[in-house]
């Protein structure tokens, strides 16, 4: 039994573990699968604000329900399970409206709470979500990052009569991409990596284009009879990206932000005002991970695709140095348990 912590900024260690048996209401789950996510690069590299070290990181897993606690009724023994990463109060403001995942007393599992880069993590059974035995467990451990789409693309509405356009081709990018297109939307991709790019196209993109040729605004005005993308998607994180987008989408546009910068960026109040465009912060999901399941276990995604590399988790070591020296080569790095 082993757990993967982050002791302090740049400091990955392997340790050996110990089962946590699990309380009322909880659930021990052992481990089969974990994605690696750019949080939690951040977390190693001392640059994710909500992290308190140390810390198991790991928040995309999936296994198998190894004990449940007394009153647990939502799942038994051996069903194959993905774990919803979000610990929410129930009764705050947030919560109270449907928003858990901005809950004023959020704590993130592998980030503010110990996660799941381990063998056996111990966790609410209202986060523990039942897939069918029949999902391949990488393919479950997606219902994260594909959760993440499910969020900003509820937030902006986006249906069959959007054009999306969409800043960024890495792992969060593509799972926006495969949802949007879901549902029935028109995408665009930019992205400043070409191989990024070739990506997008064969998840399903109808545009794609290489963002330092400055050819964004023509290559979505050729896409949109000139009147400009309905919804935009930063799922790049780049700040000065907001400004961009104010210019180019459409009246009555949607803009969703997933990036955490802290960095000032100045827009124009007109732009937002003029057009009446919503601007939506997007955090994590809203409980949306059934819904992700369901898509997943239907197969009208493509999610084998998104894993190219999967590790054993005693060489968690050699995938996060792939993550760092070659980010376009990788899209989603998993690890083995
Ligand atoms: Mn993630």
């Amino acid at each position: 039994m082993i757990s993967i912590a982050v002791e302090q900024p740049l400091s990955l260690v392997i340790r050996q573990d110990q089962q946590i048996e699990p309380g009322p209401a909880e659930v021990m789950v052992r481990v089969k699968r974990a994605g690696i996510c750019g949080s939690d690069v951040h977390i190693l590299e001392g640059s994710n604000p909500f992290a308190r070290y140390p810390r198991i990181i790991g928040h995309e897993m999936a296994g198998v329900v190894e004990a449940v606690g007394p009153g647990v009724e939502t799942v038994r023994l051996g069903d194959s399970v993905v774990i919803d990463p979000v610990i929410s109060c129930g009764t705050c403001h947030a919560c109270r409206t449907g928003r858990s995942n901005v809950c004023a007393q959020l704590e993130v599992l592998g980030v503010h709470q110990d996660g799941g880069f381990r063998s056996f993590v111990t966790v609410p059974a209202a986060n523990a979500i039942r897939v069918s035995p029949d999902l391949p467990i990488g393919v479950a451990a997606l219902a994260e990052p594909f959760s993440i789409a499910a969020n900003v693309l509820n937030l902006t509405g986006c249906d069959a009569a959007d054009s999306v356009l969409i800043y960024g081709a890495g792992p969060i990018g593509l799972t926006v991409l495969q949802v949007a297109k879901l549902k029935g939307a028109r995408c665009i991709v930019a992205d400043l990596d070409a191989a990024r790019l070739e990506t997008a196209k064969a998840f399903g993109a109808d545009e794609v284009v290489l963002s330092k040729s400055s050819a964004v605004s023509s290559a979505v005005a050729g896409e949109t009879e000139g009147l400009g993308p309905t919804v935009v998607i930063d799922a790049a994180g780049v700040p000065s990206l907001l400004a961009e987008a104010l210019k180019l989408i459409s009246p009555a546009g949607r803009i969703g932000l997933l990036g955490f910068s802290t960095h000032p960026v100045e827009v124009i109040q007109k732009d937002i005002v003029s057009k009446e465009v919503a601007i939506y912060g997007s955090r994590l999901s809203r409980k949306l991970l059934p819904q992700v399941v369901d898509w997943l276990e239907s197969g009208i995604l493509r999610p084998e695709a998104m894993i190219r590399h999967t590790f054993a988790a005693q060489d968690v070591e050699a995938a996060f140095a792939l993550i760092r020296s070659d980010p376009s080569a990788t899209i989603k790095v998993q690890l083995e348990f």
